[in-house]
């Protein structure tokens, strides 16, 4: 086996292996934050971008939607709770019909219900589960065979840094974002052979609306403990997914990448 012949290309014409021209996409929790950040970077990248919202986010979608198709690229907003099995069948089956096939994925739709564990209750700890874990099993087996079948594909999982380390008030939370560091690593296993990558991004604190019911002394002590001394922009995560969807990142998969400005290392 030669390891050594090839000679690495790094003229301009090498910049393609970050392109997505051709490529459908699918992005989850895309009418605002990191996931409306996530679909218009892989549309800049030239890749055709389906977006989804929970039906109250339907007007912020359509203006991603739109925002995508100014920049030349087919798009379409689809809504429905990814935390109910019904919905996302529904949900999923219409970007079929309408894209043919999805390339690249990235489950990203996400929601808080913080309160310490002696409060929770069991329908905040159902919501979060449902919301953030179970629908990534719902649709990943949607889409990830076709990659399969196609042998070229990308499943990108939007966890987070309290996946990792934990965080006071966030049992739920926790538990869902950890649970998808385990599905990530376990199906990069299982579809390694067959030409499709699956990572995970771990966001420290990324300035959305997921922060807005955080108080401020929190977020300054974050800030304060975040060795760049500020908070994460969306398109910093919708950077890192462009790296992770393209070619570029063809030999990269199981991998947890922390994009946290430092907080956790
Ligand atoms: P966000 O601004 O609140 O956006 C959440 C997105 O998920 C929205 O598009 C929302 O749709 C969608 N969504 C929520 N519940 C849904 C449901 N039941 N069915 C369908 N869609 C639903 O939050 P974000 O910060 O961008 O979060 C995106 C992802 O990043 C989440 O998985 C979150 O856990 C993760 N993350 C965020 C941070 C952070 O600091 N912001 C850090 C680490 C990880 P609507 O617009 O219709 O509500």
């Amino acid at each position: 086996m030669s390891t050594s012949a090839a000679v690495l290309d790094v003229s301009a014409t090498a910049l393609p292996i970050f392109s997505l021209v051709g490529k459908k996409a699918f992005v989850t929790g895309a009418s605002r934050g990191i996931g409306r950040a996530c679909a218009l970077t892989l549309a800049a990248a030239g890749a055709d971008v389906a977006i989804a919202s929970s039906p109250a986010g339907v007007p912020l979608a359509e203006e991603v939607r739109d925002q995508i198709r100014a920049l030349g690229r087919r798009s379409e907003a689809y809504a429905g709770d990814v935390g109910a099995r019904g919905g996302v069948e529904l949900m999923c089956a219409r970007v079929l019909a309408d894209f043919q096939e999805v390339d690249i994925l990235v489950n990203n739709a996400g929601v808080v219900r913080d309160g310490l564990f002696r409060k929770m209750d069991r329908a905040a700890w159902d919501e979060v589960i449902n919301t953030n874990l179970n629908s990534v099993f719902d649709i990943t087996q949607r889409f990830i065979e076709g990659m399969a079948a196609r042998k070229w594909g990308r499943v990108i999982n939007i966890s987070s840094i309290v996946g990792r380390i934990g965080n006071f008030g966030q049992a739920n939370y926790a538990a869902a974002k950890a649970g998808l560091i385990g599905l990530t690593k376990t199906l990069a296993r299982e579809y390694a052979r067959k030409g499709v990558t699956v990572n995970a991004i771990a966001p420290g604190f990324i300035k959305t609306r997921m922060l807005d019911g955080v108080p401020d002394r929190a977020l300054q002590s974050v800030v304060d403990t975040t060795p760049v001394g500020r908070l994460g922009e969306p398109m910093e995560i919708g950077a890192s997914v462009l790296y992770l969807a393209s070619p570029a990142a063809s030999f990269v998969t199981g991998h947890v990448l922390d994009v946290n400005g430092g907080m956790s290392m």
